[in-house]
């Protein structure tokens, strides 16, 4: 084959007749014989080779794969849409603290795999901490005192999925997760909950929600709530605390009863206010020198009436008009406002005047304005609290703004007798030693002194003083008539 030209070729099967033919020439494939498109670019050739036919069907297999990934994710998708039902909770949202509780509650799991699938494995700690000090609501816990710092651990499920087993065959997935970049109001990281169950359970939900608020009421049962004002918003403040009985608060005779009455008509009172078109709050000050028993009785009452006390202090660093206003127009459900210091407002009003300070606090008419501003609709009761009356502004005492006056003032000697009956009660039962205290109390001249008397002057004690004289000498009626004189406060002369 003169003109003919070959090119080797690497036919497997050429090559093979080749060799049977003519074991000389090399295996050829001669190009006058019209050829195969396949043959033109090798494509025969390539197709006979094991390997390649092996890649070809494994890039095949591959491709079916992605092909039954991406059918079975739109199925998955479409059945997760179909049979399962996602609920998101916001952090802002009361329940998400209520759910989380209720995720760290230990449950039954019975059986192996309800067992494997659902132990919370992820777990993150809040600890809270406060310092535990005999004054003050803010401060008053469990009576100890000292300084101490007492710390409160709770467990809850941590960042990403878990899977919990509601009742047999009930699995709800949940998934913690940080919201992006976006923070709440106190600056932490925004958080949401999400909790997914199969469409046919989601009558389930309305347990699991009933059942942590359950769980969170039980927490506060026989409890009270303190809210404060944490930056931008209202946070609860240390644990619940006990209930303090309004038995435990002695006013002057009447004076908690007036005050208790009015309370509870104010609350029956709604259709009134709505018929008149007034909003529907009433507010009460307090005054009087401190230690009285100002802060201890809107916490009893507020234990009466079953509602959490929400507590701001005005004299308190960082406190603005905007910021006051503000936590006005989100007071937590059910809670009785306390205002303290609400002199505060008139003072830092006088040094703002003649030089021109401009320091962040809250003026007069930034009380006044946010007290107008109070949330209408639902009842809302104010306290506000002051240890100097005089340096009120007059326009705080009106209707809607401050309904009610009420001085807490000095021990009497009706209080003075209803304080001894609670400590000494039971071992004084025929009241001597109540009359022995209360004649001594009077020749210290702290029920008003004897005018005839110059050895007798007029003096005052606090009903904080005579508890704190009790408390010494607990079970002791005899040591506490003995160191009556300790009521006296003490004048510094240099
Ligand atoms: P205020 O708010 O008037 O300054 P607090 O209510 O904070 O006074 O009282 C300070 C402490 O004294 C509290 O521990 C409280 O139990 C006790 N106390 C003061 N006054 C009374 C009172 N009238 N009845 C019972 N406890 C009182």
């Amino acid at each position: 084959p003169e003109s003919a030209t070959y090119i080797s070729g690497a036919s497997d099967v050429a090559a093979n007749n080749n060799v049977a033919n003519n074991l000389s020439n090399p295996p050829l494939i001669p190009l006058s014989t019209p050829p195969s498109p396949h043959s033109i670019l090798g494509l025969d050739v390539l197709f006979t080779n094991p390997v390649f036919a092996g890649g070809i069907g494994l890039a095949g297999l591959g491709a079916a794969a992605a092909f039954g990934r991406r059918v079975l994710i739109s199925g998955a998708a479409l059945l997760r849409r179909q049979l399962l039902v996602n609920v998101e909770i916001s952090k802002r949202d009361p329940s998400y603290n209520w759910v989380l509780a209720w995720l760290a509650q230990p449950r039954d799991n019975r059986g192996f795999l309800a067992q494997r699938l659902t132990r919370l494995r992820n777990l993150s700690v809040v600890t809270s901490t406060k310092s535990v000090s005999p004054r003050g609501i803010a401060e008053e816990a469990g009576g100890e005192g000292g300084g101490k710092i007492h710390a409160d651990f709770c467990v809850q499920p941590g960042f990403g999925r878990h899977i919990v087993r509601h009742a047999p065959g009930v699995y709800i997935a949940v998934n913690r997760e940080k919201a992006g970049t976006a923070t709440t109001a106190t600056g932490e990281p925004h958080e949401t909950l999400t909790l997914t169950l199969m469409w046919m359970h989601r009558h389930v939900l309305a347990d699991v929600f009933t059942q942590a608020h359950a769980l969170a009421q039980s927490f506060q049962e026989g409890k009270t709530v303190v809210y404060t004002a944490r930056k931008m918003e209202w946070a609860v403040l240390g644990k619940p605390r006990l209930k303090r009985p309004l038995g435990s608060v002695i006013l002057d005779e009447g004076v908690k009863e007036g005050l208790v009455a009015d309370v509870k008509e104010f609350l029956k009172a709604q259709q009134w206010y709505t018929d008149r078109g007034v909003p529907y709050r009433r507010g009460y000050l307090l005054y009087g020198p401190p230690g009285t028993g100002k802060t201890s009785f809107i916490q009893a009452l507020a234990g009466e009436l079953d509602y959490s006390v929400a507590m701001i202090n005005l004299s308190e660093v960082g406190m603005t008009d905007d910021l006051l206003a503000q936590l006005l127009t989100q007071l937590p459900e059910k809670s009785i406002l306390l205002l303290e210091d609400v002199d505060a407002a008139l003072v830092n009003r006088r040094q703002r005047d003649p030089d021109g300070y401009s320091g962040r606090t809250v003026t007069a008419s930034g009380l006044l304005n946010a007290l107008d501003g109070l949330a209408a609709g639902e009842d809302r009761i104010a306290f506000l609290t002051t240890n100097h009356i005089d340096r009120l502004d007059p326009a705080l005492i009106r209707p809607g703004r401050v309904d009610m006056m009420v001085r807490i003032g000095e021990a009497t000697r009706y209080q003075a007798a209803q304080m001894w009956d609670r400590y000494y009660g039971d071992i004084d039962e025929d009241h001597s030693g109540r009359e022995r205290f209360l004649k001594r109390l009077d020749e210290l001249g702290l029920f008003g002194g004897d005018a005839q008397n110059p050895n007798i002057p007029k003096r005052h004690t606090s009903t904080a003083a005579i508890q704190g004289l009790f408390q010494f000498n607990k079970g002791d009626m005899e040591g506490a008539i003995k160191m009556a004189d300790g009521l006296i406060p003490r004048t510094f002369e240099p």
